[in-house]
């Protein structure tokens, strides 16, 4: 009788296995388990994982005997029914285990497993509120950089540390996270302030007549007053000035130093958020429309009064961010929740910091580069109440809303909004389209050159189109001009890279004391070398690839899997010494600049000159300081980024992008060329864009030219219908890998054929190898399926869940790795 009245618990774990898993509630916690609260579970034989109730009820599990729940962590739901929808959601439509977008979706912090560490929160400070065995434990750790879960429960002393755990990280004194790189270390900023007998209008007075005799004193006294004017409001002296202004204005350091022994200022201690606003002062900044921006913004609110979804259509320089902002304060002041999505935060930080300075405490940055530490705050913030309008990149669609009334999506034709790997492949703008739907909220959509997939939506009246088509105040857009460098190369015209119109275009734009900006998207110096003798190139030994050249390290390295070797000083093949570099790269392009303008000064902007968290940062600084003349960058200079005094762009290899066989090349060259070349001209000028290109009469550089975006749309509908490509159909990778080649196309053809004896070989495209065909030294074969409108995608996707199932019993897929990218790219 009693096992009837078992309670079970179906939980969703972080493991890649299909479904959800049943557990045993222990009798005293019957009353306390809900969905959508955590839970630690035993898995398998020795592993430990937190996972989130779905249902409670009362049926024992049919294939297995349920172990009982190890631990309850939380006392109300930390997941809410939107977020255990959407993780369903995505889970159903990408073809993945809920689990698996449950990993993506919560911050490890919120997961403590067996293969959490564990650190001493660097903040805390309540040592009162532990108990014994607790304040030792803490103890511990202050003497180490993390523990382990297996160093935790021997010090502990017990079978199951997570009680203790729990407890310590309810009263913050610990953090729980994944890896050591996600060790979190808080940045510390130190401030200067007046002591509290210096606050007042008569003791300032008193002080700088007693300096007058110390002059370098008196000059520290005065910069800080300079900064923080004495004033009856007492929270301005008590916020203080970082002490860095102190240093940037040649102060005497010993001259501080007296101040603060003889007891006038004080030195403390201020943890800072990374996006913490450069400016001392919060000033929320009014702003007036233009006429064309307003009539834009009528047209939003009007589109959101027929439609869900708003497509923005706003050339470059025409003022988006305004709207937005304007978008969002309605929003907020309504009191709903606002999401704003960006395809990657450290690139847009002058949106951020844009953004902090108008919103304050309301925002909250959710952002890749963050600690896992500090997203868990953000996602309790949100839960709180605390933040209501969150800057995000992809996964912040999964953070815990309540009620969301508009999401924007910036740059929504961004292909970094689709996560590549692991599962879930999903795609943020999607996600978050359905997101607004469960939160009946509006999106917005915003670009300069919309995806066609969304552009059709509003063609097709899906969406509402609102078009933005000048720039803000007076500026034209770039004129654009094409160098011919097959003509150069023949007329003897090129200097190295660069053509010689180029590099006087430079000079000039130099001597008139204007930027530059030259964009190569290929970092490293040369993509390859070769053989002179022999025509033998470097090829990467994991991968299918050639190695390319960097100069600084003098290391050939592999783009796809890391691998390095030293610059060899022979060919591989006949061992001739003649090994030339082939090709431009970022850094070949801004060595050879130099050359030619040896005074200029220049900064490189590529994934190698910014792998540090701020080294972008610094670099966009610079530039906007005027410290800089020129950069070179890849696609990274090519988001949201203005420069007052940048009015020329150079664009190399625009071939390049032209001729990638892929169905979308000429939409990504046209968005990817166009948002580049709108970097240049700001204000009153209007910039100027050189492009060199082999095939100058190439239809898109007309387009380009003419900033026809409607003709290309045009054009490429019809070829994209004719030879169905979505928008016409829905497109499902499937990507079979396997270490042997011929395994990966036994299995790959194997499926294949049962996919096409079931849904018609009309639909089911391959197995064919992929343009790189082995990474990492394992060889794939690709799958296209093809699914016309009117086809049940559920029904569809059921179905080939099936599939995929089958085939994995089968013989020829053993040891095959089978990746499914629904909507691929
Ligand atoms: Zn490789
Ligand atoms: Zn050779």
């Amino acid at each position: 009788m009693t096992d009837l009245q078992t309670h079970f618990v179906d939980i969703i774990l972080p493991v890649p296995i299909p479904g959800y898993f049943t557990y045993r509630v222990p009798k005293d916690w019957e009353p306390y388990v809900q969905k959508g609260i955590r839970v630690v579970v035993p898995f398998g034989s020795s592993k430990v994982y937190t996972g989130v109730v779905v249902a409670v009820h009362q049926t024992p599990p049919a294939k297995y005997q349920a172990k009982y729940l190890m631990e309850i962590l939380d006392e109300y739901p930390l997941v809410n029914d939107f977020q255990l929808a959407l993780i369903n959601w995505v889970s159903a439509y990408y073809l993945c285990t809920p689990g698996e977008v449950f990993q993506a979706a919560l911050p490890a912090g919120l997961k403590i497993s067996s293969q959490s560490k564990i650190q001493l929160n660097p903040t805390f400070e309540e040592w009162e509120q532990l108990s014994e065995k607790e304040a030792a434990f803490c103890e511990f750790l202050k003497s180490r950089e993390a523990c382990t879960y297996d160093e935790a429960k021997a010090f502990l002393e017990v079978k199951n540390p997570y009680h203790h755990i729990k407890s310590l990280v309810g009263k913050s004194a610990i953090i729980v996270f994944d890896e050591l790189k996600d060790r979190y270390a808080p940045k510390v900023v130190r401030r200067l302030r007046l002591q509290a007998a210096y606050t007042s209008k008569e003791s300032i007075t008193t002080l700088l007549q007693q300096l007058e005799a110390k002059p370098k004193q008196l000059a520290v006294l005065l910069t800080y007053l300079r900064w923080v004017p004495v004033s009856n409001d007492e929270s301005l002296n008590s916020r203080g000035l970082d002490k860095k202004v102190f240093t940037k204005e040649a102060i005497s350091e010993s001259s501080l130093q007296s101040l603060v022994k003889n007891g006038v200022f004080e030195i403390f201690e201020q943890i800072v958020s990374r996006f913490a606003s450069d400016n001392e002062a919060f000033i929320p900044r009014e702003f007036d429309l233009s006429a064309a921006q307003e009539k834009a913004f009528q047209g939003v609110l009007k589109g959101f009064t027929e439609k869900e979804v708003v497509l923005l259509k706003g050339v470059t320089g025409s003022g988006k961010t305004e709207i937005y902002i304007r978008l969002i304060q309605e929003a907020l002041n309504n009191g709903d929740q606002v999401l704003y999505l960006l395809p990657e935060i450290a690139l847009t930080t002058q949106i951020v910091i844009r953004l902090k300075k108008i919103f304050g405490e309301q925002l909250g940055i959710y952002h890749s580069k963050f600690s896992d530490n500090e997203r868990v705050e953000v996602w309790k913030s949100i839960a709180e109440g605390k933040y209501q309008f969150i800057v995000g990149v992809r996964s912040s669609v999964f953070l815990p809303y309540k009620n969301l009334g508009l999401i924007i999506i910036d740059e929504e034709h961004e292909q970094s909004f689709k996560q590549v790997d692991p599962a879930p492949r999903y795609h943020a703008r999607d996600v978050a389209i359905v997101l607004a739907k469960m939160h009946q909220a509006k999106v917005l959509l915003g670009s300069a050159t919309p995806s066609f997939e969304s552009y059709y939506q509003a063609k097709t009246d899906k969406y509402a189109l609102v078009e933005l088509n000048e720039r803000f105040g007076e500026t034209q857009l770039p004129e654009i001009h094409l160098i011919d460098t097959k003509y150069a190369v023949k007329a003897k015209q090129m200097n190295g890279g660069f053509s010689n119109e180029m590099l006087e275009k430079l000079q000039v734009n130099l001597s008139a004391g204007k930027q530059s900006l030259l964009f190569q998207n290929r970092r490293g110096y040369s993509p390859y070398i070769q053989c002179q003798l022999c025509d033998w190139i470097s090829q990467c030994t994991q991968c299918d690839v050639s190695l390319t050249y960097h100069a600084k390290e003098r290391e050939l390295r592999c783009h796809y899997c890391g691998y390095k070797e030293s610059m060899p000083t022979r060919c591989g093949a006949c061992g001739g010494t003649q090994l030339q570099t082939m090709g431009y790269g970022t850094e070949k392009i801004e060595e050879e600049i130099q050359l030619h303008l040896p005074e200029a000064r220049i900064g490189r902007v590529d994934l190698d000159t910014t792998r540090s968290k701020t080294a972008f940062q610094q670099l966009i600084q610079q530039m906007q300081a005027g410290q800089l003349d020129l950069i070179v960058g890849t696609q990274m200079v090519a988001k949201g980024l203005d420069f007052d005094g940048l009015s020329f762009v150079g664009i190399f290899d625009a071939d390049k992008l032209i001729n990638f066989p892929d169905f979308r090349a000429h939409e990504r060259a046209y968005q990817l060329i166009t948002q580049v070349a709108g970097r240049a001209g700001r204000r009153d000028q209007q910039g100027e864009v050189y492009i060199q290109t082999n095939q100058p009469q190439h239809a898109i550089f007309q387009y380009i030219l003419e900033g026809n975006y409607e003709a290309l749309y045009e054009e490429e509908m019809v070829e994209r219908e004719g030879y169905h490509y979505p928008p016409f159909v829905r497109l499902i990778k499937l990507i079979v890998k396997h270490a042997e080649d011929q395994l990966a196309a036994r299995a790959a053809t194997d499926l294949a054929h049962l996919l096409k004896s079931k849904y018609g070989h009309g639909r089911i495209l391959g197995p064919e190898k992929p343009l790189i065909e082995r990474i990492r030294n394992l060889y794939a074969q690709e799958i296209l399926i093809k699914l016309e409108k009117g086809i049940s995608l559920s029904k569809f996707k059921n179905s080939l869940r099936q599939d995929v199932e089958e085939a994995q019993s089968w013989k020829s897929f053993k040891g095959v790795q089978l990746v499914i990218d629904v909507d691929c790219n």
